[in-house]
């Protein structure tokens, strides 16, 4: 029987290709009616057999494009209109909320195909797309999702561009960065006095011989600008450390293909998936040997990531070796994402550029991504990633989460959906608050939203805490480990009673001391409890110490000795003048400028610094995966004894015994690596300890020492084994980029105005 039905379909289905989709498939089918964009997805409108109705409506959730997502599909009966064929309808316009922007999308096999071929008139071009791949986010400057109102709106199409972009069953059917040698940008080649050397494919030609001469090249790519050497010589590497002052930072790595990655790293199949993914990202793998000296020196590890965009794959196809490919900025600085800017801030680096005349809207680093308990982790979600809508169950107020300080993301949240920002990176520079700024902005106006609320950090020196109270309106603080905490509840959208591990190197506490040994139990309504913490000690120096690994360690053993320590003849003090000792000791007795901290990061940079490993850091976290890099080395099953003390309500970690037993262990000429694992064994413990004493089923684990895949690995498998049900991060960053996003959810379970504030904790 002839039937006809409208069909409602909401979710990630624009600039996807979905109509082009929808259209094939009712032509496959014989069906008759239309298809359109409208503001929530798609409408379709199909006439036809009601069993074929019935296979097309299950094929449009089965056979979806590789990047649409659905989250609701719907459809209701309609009279007949007796249509003569199926189109593709004009989309309404003007005034409707998208449900969702795009993240850019690496080159798919068939635009890589069509660049590699010398009879295709794309042979060799750069900025080859379709919509299946290519630029978004880093192209829009408004909305809708339209050419006019991205980048590529200089660019005129030719009537060959024009026909695809027009024909419904073309693969560039409404593709808005569609470009081609004859219309699109095209490329040019820079010295450092800014001529003009070569442009086109000689541009190409020769940036690729400067790396291969060893020469350093900015190159701007998809959301921003990098700076590349080629990864086998040494000299090169070296240069380009010297030049961004990044002495050991281990840098990203791009090779030709997946095949050199096998030949150098050890691949799983989920890694080697995301790894060809559309997302692309940098995937962290296990090097199987060492053969780029350099570039990841003492770490087992290698951050990997392959060409995905044309330009690099054109690139790597005229240089046919692996090439570091790190973000082009100064240190913690966003990466440029205009020429001139990059000329300036990058002129003392970089010996050619070779730049485009497509230019990016915002800065959008690589992601990062670690496969860790068999998930693969976003360490830094940016390319690739952001912009995409996090789902929740329910509808929220409107609300802005300015996120924390490090790592810092925003997020603004809409009916069901959380928007998280790309990485902006560390707010202490200005051109990284002009990007937080910009990042708010953008979302704001994106999603037409003005916030009902603002949820900020604590920390009252916070950049992005001042930026929330200079604003009018109502505001919550979160304190930085629940937002941690809720970060992860809100991946699961959990909403029982649950036990949450956050362990990170630094948040300001209730109490203003610096946490980071936290565990907090939720009823599931109410703000939580706080459960247990460490026994604190002082860091001498304030943020010095936290740079220091060597003088958290001397904190440690001021807490634990007194002064006595001053006379000890420990190896910790090798390193300091008899002045620096001096102030050491007025410093700590006199309790100035040293604050007391429960941080299971610095307890990390203890054991480093008594150690000798990392004496001083040159990046976050250096000293905690230093040591987890020995401790993998390690085949201990022992671990050291702590206790736990009840005071009141709250549960103190005291690690006395541990460091006692650690130094004892020293002095016998135990191995490093040996202390390292029982370390390890010793943390994964502490947690199924507070667990069983917690007894609640589900337990979430959450903050930048999660970032520990052994310690991770050995804290999951413990709890399960001990019957827990154990949560971990994966679409969300364990680390402060996750913040605003459980900011976000906090809001949702404790704050929603029926139960009232409730801040004690
Ligand atoms: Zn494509
Ligand atoms: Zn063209
Ligand atoms: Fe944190």
């Amino acid at each position: 029987m002839i039937e006809r039905q409208a069909i409602f379909i909401r979710g990630i289905v624009q600039g996807v290709g979905f109509r082009p989709f929808v259209y094939r498939l009712a032509r496959e089918l014989n069906l008759k009616g239309w298809v359109a964009n409208n503001f929530e997805g798609v409408q379709i409108e199909v006439e036809g057999e009601g069993a074929i109705i019935q296979e097309f409506s299950l094929k449009l959730k089965a056979k979806k494009p590789l990047h649409s997502e659905i989250y609701e599909q719907y459809s209701r009966p309609l009279p007949l209109q007796g249509d003569r064929e199926f189109i593709v309808k004009k989309s309404e316009d003007g005034g409707t909320i998208p449900t969702a922007i795009l993240p850019d999308l690496a080159t798919c096999q068939e635009c890589l195909s069509e660049i590699l071929n010398p009879s295709d008139r794309r042979y060799l071009y750069p900025f080859t797309n379709c919509t299946l791949c290519g630029p978004r986010f880093s192209i829009i400057e408004a909305l809708p999702y339209d050419r006019k109102n991205t980048t590529l709106r200089i660019f005129p199409m030719c009537s060959k561009c024009e026909r695809e972009y027009e024909d419904p069953s073309n693969r560039r059917f409404h593709a808005q960065p569609n470009a081609c040698p004859d219309c699109g940008p095209h490329l040019e080649l820079f010295n450092t006095n800014r001529e003009l050397l070569s442009s086109h494919n000689a541009a190409l030609k020769g940036a690729a011989q400067a790396v291969l001469e060893g020469k350093i090249l900015a190159l701007k790519g998809i959301g921003g600008f990098q700076l590349i050497v080629d990864a086998t010589q040494v000299s090169a590497v070296q240069l380009l450390r010297q030049r961004k002052h990044r002495p050991a930072k281990p840098l990203a790595v791009m090779y030709p293909d997946l095949q050199s990655i096998h030949q150098a790293c050890h691949v799983s199949e989920m890694e080697e998936a995301l790894l060809l993914s559309g997302e692309c990202p940098i995937v962290i793998l296990e090097k199987r040997m060492h053969r780029l000296p350099g570039v990841a020196p003492d770490n087992p590890n290698l951050g990997v990531m392959l060409p995905y965009s044309p330009l690099h794959h054109l690139l790597l196809g005229l240089i046919k070796r692996p090439i570091v490919a790190t973000s082009g900025n100064l240190s913690e600085e966003p990466i440029c994402i205009e020429n001139d800017d990059a000329f300036s801030r990058l002129g003392r680096i970089a010996n050619f550029f070779l730049v485009h005349n497509r230019s990016i809207v915002r800065p959008i680093d690589d992601s990062v991504v670690r496969v860790m308990d068999n998930k693969a982790v976003i360490f830094r979600r940016a390319r690739g990633y952001a912009p995409a809508p996090i789902r929740l169950k329910n509808r929220v107020p409107s609300t802005l989460a300015v996120g924390g300080h490090l790592k810092n993301t925003v997020s603004i949240a809409h009916g069901n959906n959380v928007i998280m920002s790309q990485h902006i990176g560390d707010l202490e520079n200005r051109p990284s608050f002009r990007s937080f700024e910009r990042a708010i902005d953008d979302l704001s106006k994106f999603y037409q939203i003005v916030p009902f609320v603002i949820a900020h950090d604590l920390h009252p020196h916070y950049k992005s805490t001042q930026w929330a109270e200079a604003r009018t309106g109502s505001k919550i603080p979160v304190q930085h480990h629940l937002a941690h905490f809720f970060s992860c509840m809100a991946e699961y959208q959990n909403d029982k009673p649950a036990l949450g591990v956050t362990w990170d190197g630094s948040g300001y506490g209730f109490d203003g001391k610096i946490w980071g040994g936290e565990f907090f139990h939720w009823n599931g309504r109410e703000t939580p409890k706080h459960f247990a913490t460490f026994r604190s000690f002082p860091l001498p120096g304030g943020t010095l110490a936290i740079k220091e690994p060597r003088r958290a360690a001397i904190g440690l053993l001021y807490e634990l000795m007194g002064p006595s320590i001053f006379d000890q003849n420990n190896s910790l003090w090798k390193d300091f003048t008899a002045e620096e000792k001096r102030n050491f000791a007025i410093c700590l007795e006199k309790k100035i400028n040293a604050p007391q901290c429960t941080s299971v990061g610095r307890l990390f940079d203890v054991v480093a610094g008594l150690l000798g490993i990392c004496p001083i850091s040159e990046f976050e976290g250096q000293a905690a995966q230093s040591l987890e890099f020995l401790a993998i080395g390690s085949s201990q099953q022992s671990s050291y004894s702590y206790c736990i003390n009840q005071k009141e309500e709250m549960h103190i970690i005291d690690w006395s015994e541990m460091i006692h037993s650690l130094l004892n262990d020293q002095t016998q000429g135990v191995s490093p690596t040996e202390i390292a694992g029982r370390f390890h064994n010793t943390l994964a413990l502490i947690i199924v300890s507070i667990a069983k004493i917690v007894n609640e089923k589900r337990v979430f684990l959450s903050g930048g020492v999660f970032q520990n895949k052994l310690l991770l690995e050995k804290s999951t498998s413990l709890l399960r084994n001990s019957g827990f049900e154990v949560f971990t991060h994966e679409k969300i960053p364990p680390n402060d980029g996750g913040i605003s996003l459980g900011q976000v959810y906090y809001n949702v379970c404790c704050m929603q105005p029926n139960q009232g504030p409730n801040q004690e904790v």
